[in-house]
């Protein structure tokens, strides 16, 4: 059987980063509801009677879109896999309530890193267009620069990823998802990582903790 992981942590904590890796080494799906809907933006919700007509008018502010669009977005996903590694999802107490009848899990890995580490790393965060694999400008250059190593695909970067909309995502994590780490920490397979090494550093402790909980 392949392993159920949820990965939390906040914006920037190197999630994606990480996902990639569990996707390949324990063969399972990357389930990222911000790639989701990235690939929805402009999906027309007007009939759901919410705040705006878009999903990616909640995003580009770095607000949280509706749980209703989301939850039907990550259930429709989850289902029929065997195993998955879900990014970005749960990120308040009613999704988590959500994901709690949708799917047993079998390791909870939190990624924690300093608040000021983390602005640098999204405002620095380029995304190959066509795998969405991360790297940044800095910390994790591609071998030639806006160039995907891994499909040759082009870097771009984000438009939530500027300084002021990440304050907002991280001041929303603070208030809205923060909270939510509680609810897991006497889960089965509930891990802490020191997500403020190198990749390979991460790497290496988020693999463990998958290897001796799955
Ligand atoms: P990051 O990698 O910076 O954490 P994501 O790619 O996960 O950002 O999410 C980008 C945006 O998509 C969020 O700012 C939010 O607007 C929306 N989003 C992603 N996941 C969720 C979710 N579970 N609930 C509500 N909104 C979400
Ligand atoms: P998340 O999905 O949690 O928002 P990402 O995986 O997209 O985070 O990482 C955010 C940015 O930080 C990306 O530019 C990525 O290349 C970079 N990054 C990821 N892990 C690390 C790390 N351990 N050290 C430094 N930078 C990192
Ligand atoms: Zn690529």
């Amino acid at each position: 059987m392949n392993p159920k992981i949820l990965i939390l942590g906040p914006p920037g904590a190197g999630k994606g980063t990480q996902s990639e890796r569990l996707a390949t080494e324990f063969d399972v799906e990357h389930v990222t509801t911000g790639d989701a809907l990235r690939a929805n933006k402009e999906m027309d919700i007007s009939d759901m009677d919410l705040e705006y007509d878009t999903p990616g008018e909640y995003m580009d502010q770095g607000d949280l879109v509706p749980d209703v669009v989301v939850d039907a977005m990550v259930e429709e996903a989850l289902s029929d896999l065997d195993g998955f590694v879900l990014d970005g999802y749960p990120r308040n107490g009613d999704q988590a309530e959500a994901l709690r009848e949708m799917t047993d899990l079998d390791v909870v890995l939190v990624l924690d890193v300093p608040e000021e580490e983390l602005v640098d790393r999204l405002t620095g965060r380029r995304v190959c267009e066509d795998c969405g694999a991360n790297y940044h400008v800095e910390f994790n250059q591609p071998e030639e620069e806006g160039v995907c190593d891994k499909c040759g695909g082009e870097l771009y970067q984000r438009e939530d990823d500027n300084e002021e909309s990440v304050r907002n995502r991280l001041s929303v994590y603070h208030d809205n998802t923060e909270p939510v780490l509680e609810l897991y920490e006497d889960h089965d397979g509930y891990v802490e990582i020191d997500g403020d090494q190198t990749p390979d550093e991460v790497w290496d402790d988020v693999r463990s903790a998958v290897e001796s909980n799955a």
